[in-house]
């Protein structure tokens, strides 16, 4: 197949064993994790969805995902923590854009700490929740059309936003257009490079089919270098999550244990430990936008 980033060729990566006939799930915290196939581009080594033609941003409009409202405290915790990780990036006098703001978590944090907040979200579940319960600035529209009439940014946040896009290509150059000289872009995605994707290749945890591309640090750099920005600093995403989110999880990922982990699940006073994941695969990303024109 003939590769959407450098239309080079490129090779199957991981071959899918399931066809997946129906609608495909986009909501944030579904658990359908059938594997779709996956190519890799021979010229970038990007790694690609066969799905990456449809486009999935219409499914988005409709999104209500409430387990996900379900989940807003354990949330609040993961991005007060990614928060924590990005905030000597911010300041009050920055005009601050989140694409992708869904149910407005991050927001609510940022917003008072810096001059002005802007999120974009696709969903209009998504964006009403966050207007109603954080007063929160959303802008329910597409990426073209905000872009369109859109001011420059001071710095642009996607968190966990780049593997769903449609064309993350074009997002990189509006990004690239957007941002103020010296202007940052923070985002998160995981690194394809890194050992436990290496290892587990298709049944790695993240490939699902609501993820269009799966990007790695050197193809991460070159993109965003063409787009007149200058990646400067890679943290790792480190997430937080209680007992019962990462069991469940896992009696997806090893159905044969499930009884184990149900078994544990039993107890309430385990199921609202909390832990730290890091397997080294998740990053966050900096990119300064350069003063001069490449
Ligand atoms: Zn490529």
């Amino acid at each position: 197949m003939l590769s959407p980033c450098c239309k080079n060729d490129s090779i199957i990566w991981h071959k899918s064993k399931s066809k997946i006939n129906n609608k495909i799930d986009v909501t944030c915290t579904t658990d359908n994790h059938d594997k779709p196939t996956l190519f890799k581009c021979k010229n970038c080594k990007l790694i690609f969805s066969e799905y990456y033609n449809l486009s999935f941003e219409n499914s988005y409009t409709d999104v209500v995902d409430e387990k996900y409202i379900k989940q807003i405290p354990i949330k609040k915790i993961n991005f007060e923590l990614f928060f924590s990780k990005i905030k000597s990036y911010l300041s009050k006098d920055h005009d601050v854009l989140e694409i992708g703001s869904y149910y407005g978590i991050l927001g609510s944090i940022i917003k008072s700490q810096v001059k002005s907040y802007t999120g974009l979200e696709l969903s209009r579940h998504a964006a009403n929740h966050a207007r109603k319960n954080y007063d929160l600035n959303i802008v329910n529209e597409s990426m073209n059309k905000f872009f369109d009439t859109a001011p420059l940014f001071d710095v642009i946040i996607m968190n966990d936003v780049i593997e769903h896009l449609d064309d993350p290509f074009k997002t990189l150059e509006l990004i690239g257009k957007h941002l103020k000289t010296n202007g940052i872009l923070i985002f998160t995605t995981c690194d394809m490079d890194a050992l436990v994707p290496k290892i587990m290749k298709g049944r790695y945890h993240w490939i699902m089919p609501m993820h269009k591309f799966y990007f790695s640090n050197a193809n991460l750099k070159y993109f965003l270098k063409i787009n007149n920005m200058d990646l400067f600093k890679i943290k790792y995403d480190t997430k937080l999550t209680n007992i019962e989110y990462f069991f469940s999880k896992l009696s997806i990922l090893f159905p044969k244990f499930k009884f184990i982990f149900q078994f544990f699940l039993k107890f309430n006073f385990l199921k609202k430990i909390k832990i730290k994941i890091n397997l080294l695969d998740l990053n966050i990303y900096f990119a300064k936008k350069s003063k001069f024109l490449k």
